[in-house]
């Protein structure tokens, strides 16, 4: 028997915005009567999934020109507000899967910056969600990174600070002790998602206790590869999709083990490669 001691995070996995998105997008395709039902972009950013789905019927299209008839699903991350808006001019049903905590964030920019502010929002240039708030936000809107960003920002606007809901807390701390010390006024929302805290939060943890760590979840995952920048921080990391992502050599010298993944990995990805670390392991 394997000495390698092996331990899941006590929060991995699906979030209740994935199951949602996945359940969504099930029924319809099920109910659409041979009607085409198209994912604008990935309905989550989970390679694997979307193969399972597309397989049921799905379709994922990257733009609405490449849909003239059937339901257009929205997915978890969201959309513009003027997507949905041509879509429905173009006729389409429009099912929406974006994630309630993903809607919370987009209804504060848009009531923010109606009220005159500028809003900041620390997330991912060019990702879906971040892109979708960013709509919603008003012509001032812009992304930050970090506090060093912040320098940039003009010292006489009042600001509106929300978060990607894949974001750490501590960088939204150290971004809104930048804007407080810089405007006039800075009002801070936190739009972190609990489901993306709590996996953070449980993954930091294991990787203070083992002397690798492997997360699962899709390369495009912002979630996923936000418990890989913590974990890295702590002890060496392995950042893989699926159980073939790992080789004997990965977990060489390795003594504990610590496995976490990000909200848009399903438990049969995570069992393959409980499994495989398992039979490794049980090798060495
Ligand atoms: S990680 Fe949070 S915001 Fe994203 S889909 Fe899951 S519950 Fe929603």
């Amino acid at each position: 028997m394997s000495k390698v001691k092996i331990v899941l995070a006590e929060k991995a996995g699906f979030c209740f915005g994935v199951r949602r998105a996945i359940n969504t997008a099930t029924n319809a395709v099920r109910q659409s009567h041979n009607d085409s039902v198209c994912s604008l972009g990935p309905l989550i950013h989970n390679p694997q999934v979307i193969q399972r789905l597309e397989a049921e019927g799905l379709a994922t299209i990257s733009s609405l020109d490449e849909i003239n008839k059937g339901a257009l699903l929205i997915p978890s991350h969201g959309a513009a507000p003027t997507i949905v808006t041509e879509a429905k001019e173009k006729h389409l049903e429009v099912i929406d899967a974006t994630c309630p905590f993903v809607l919370k964030a987009q209804r504060i920019a848009a009531d923010m910056a109606g009220q005159g502010y500028s809003v900041v929002i620390l997330g991912d240039r060019g990702h879906p969600e971040v892109e979708a708030v960013l709509a919603c936000a008003g012509n001032e809107a812009l992304t930050v990174k970090n506090a060093a960003d912040c320098l940039q920002l003009a010292c006489n606007r009042k600001y509106a600070l929300l978060a990607q809901t894949t974001q750490r807390l501590s960088i939204l701390q150290e971004i809104a002790a930048a804007l407080t010390a810089r405007a006039p006024e800075t009002r801070v929302f936190n739009t972190i998602c609990e489901a993306t805290e709590v996996r953070q939060h449980h993954a930091g943890m294991l990787a203070t206790e083992c002397d690798l760590m492997i997360i699962i979840g899709g390369f495009n995952s912002a979630n996923t590869n936000r418990l890989v920048d913590i974990c890295q921080e702590k002890t060496k990391t392995l950042h893989v999709e699926t159980a073939e992502g790992i080789a004997r050599k990965d977990i060489e010298g390795a003594a504990c083990i610590g496995v976490s993944a990000g909200a848009s990995t399903p438990d049969w990805i995570i069992n393959d490669v409980l499994q495989k670390i398992e039979k490794l392991a049980g090798e060495q």
